[in-house]
């Protein structure tokens, strides 16, 4: 079955939204799932500048019920602090990254006054448990290597994958508790199993499909 994204925003069935935008100095995807028959949206890595970022979720007539991280890195996390004080969002990350939420390099007003420190997440994403609201099921894949606590959302054909696999590439394994056997490990077994046409939507960068990096990804 092919999914095709043919632009910013694509209806994906008849009341899943998606929206993705490109924020910050490092070009972090931020992801907008919404459900046009509740009006709820969750956003997946709101990164940099929470006020563009809110000013398309009021486009798209939708509320903020969670705000969600793949990881803990600050070029994903930068806009929390804003939009959850502007929204009352839920925020939630795995709690294998507290630390990393908490000590990362990006954290240096001086080089990346962008970002800004998030708060205490309210609720711990955890392997296997789906974040849900009324249209909206996201499945919870712990992928550890590029962060101890990273994960991957799986929704309808779609994989958020923040910085764990990215279209020719996978992340970073040499910085804040990463791993390089436990990153392909990860995508090896919790990845490459899903349906090959699984569209990969990932936290840098275009997308790509599963078969496409079992086929071609250099790293793996
Ligand atoms: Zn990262």
């Amino acid at each position: 079955m092919a999914f095709q994204l043919k632009s910013d925003m694509t209806s994906f069935n008849t009341s899943l939204i998606l929206s993705t935008m490109v924020v910050g100095p490092l070009a972090t995807n931020t992801y907008i799932v919404g459900s046009q028959s509740s009006g709820q949206c969750l956003l997946i890595d709101p990164g940099a500048e929470a006020n563009t970022i809110i000013a398309k979720v009021n486009e798209l007539n939708l509320n903020v019920t969670y705000i969600i991280n793949t990881h803990g890195h600050g070029d994903h996390n930068g806009a929390v602090r804003t939009i959850k004080n502007l929204t009352g969002a839920e925020y939630g990350i795995n709690d294998k990254d507290i630390q990393v939420l908490g000590t990362s390099a990006l954290w240096a007003p001086s080089i990346f006054p962008e970002y800004e420190r998030p708060p205490n997440p309210d609720f711990y994403i955890r392997d296997a448990v789906p974040i849900e609201f009324t249209g909206v099921r996201l499945e919870v894949l712990e992928t550890p290597g590029h962060t101890p606590g990273s994960v991957c959302f799986y929704a309808q054909g779609l994989l958020f994958t923040g910085d764990t696999l990215f279209k020719n590439s996978i992340g970073r394994y040499d910085i804040d508790g990463g791993n390089r056997e436990q990153l392909i490990d990860s995508i090896r077994s919790k990845l490459f199993t899903l349906p090959p046409e699984t569209v990969i939507m990932p936290g840098h960068g275009p997308q790509s499909t599963i078969e496409t990096e079992i086929n071609h990804n250099p790293f793996l």
